[in-house]
């Protein structure tokens, strides 16, 4: 699953939301997210549309409203849809499941819940963290047929990467990846984190958790940004890191 980004850097004049929906590519069972902008007059949105704020990124740090938006395919499975609906509460019994009756999301609006424009690049990112630690692990915790002990493991690892500091640590790793791959537009691109937190300690590089009282993270003696919470993390995460380490 692919996010095409096809807005602007900090949205422009009228666009203020995206919506997002899946396209079926030709390949069996695989499916594309796309995104377009949408503008605050388009009447479908006001009319119909009813927002939801959405938990789940309010507690990464970056809160969004979505709201179901009129198919042409009918409602049908949007994963990311459906993973930012989902209860991100541990506590909770239903945890990762999708929060009130829209199990079957098809498109989708997101708006920011501050009323600004939506980015397209942010929510690029966002969309990256929910595919790579969000889907990937909890379908695996919610239909694994695991031992107890093995699935609250594996729930407290999940519970771990659902902090505003371990979005804003994915986030800084992803613009500099798009600036690696040529996007250098991404390069000024600010973590929408920072829209909610004045500021925010980083997390580790590798697991996503965040440093604690009696064990803080050490950071990358090269660029000094990038931390971790041991050195067998550390050395998990040179592969990928050394590439876009000290290009801040
Ligand atoms: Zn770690
Ligand atoms: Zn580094």
């Amino acid at each position: 699953m692919d996010i095409q980004d096809t807005t602007t850097p900090n949205g422009s004049d009228g666009d203020w939301g995206l919506i997002i929906r899946s396209i079926d590519l030709p390949f069996p069972g695989r499916q594309q997210n796309m995104s377009r902008p949408v503008s605050f007059n388009d009447s479908l949105v006001k009319g119909d549309a009813a927002f939801k704020e959405s938990a789940l990124t309010a507690q990464l740090g970056f809160p969004l409203k979505v709201a179901p938006y009129p198919s042409e395919k009918g409602n049908y499975y949007n994963a990311i849809a459906r993973s930012i609906f989902c209860e991100p509460d541990p506590a909770s019994p239903n945890f990762l499941w999708p929060v009130g009756d829209n199990m079957d999301l098809g498109d989708v609006v997101l708006v920011r819940k501050d009323g600004q424009p939506i980015s397209g690049m942010q929510f690029q990112a966002l969309g990256s963290f929910v595919e790579k630690h969000i889907i990937r692990d909890c379908y695996p915790y919610l239909l694994g047929k695991e031992q107890a002990e093995v699935k609250e493991e594996r729930k407290v690892q999940i519970a771990a990467k659902l902090t505003p500091e371990a979005f804003h640590t994915f986030f800084e790793d992803f613009r500099l990846r798009q600036v690696l791959k040529g996007l250098v537009e991404f390069r000024a691109v600010k973590s929408p984190v920072l829209d909610t937190l004045s500021k925010v300690d980083p997390a580790c590089g590798h697991c996503l958790v965040k440093g604690k009282p009696e064990k803080p993270l050490f950071t990358c003696a090269k660029c000094k940004v990038r931390s971790y919470c041991g050195r067998e993390h550390q050395k998990a995460d040179w592969k990928e890191h050394k590439l876009v380490c000290g290009m801040e």
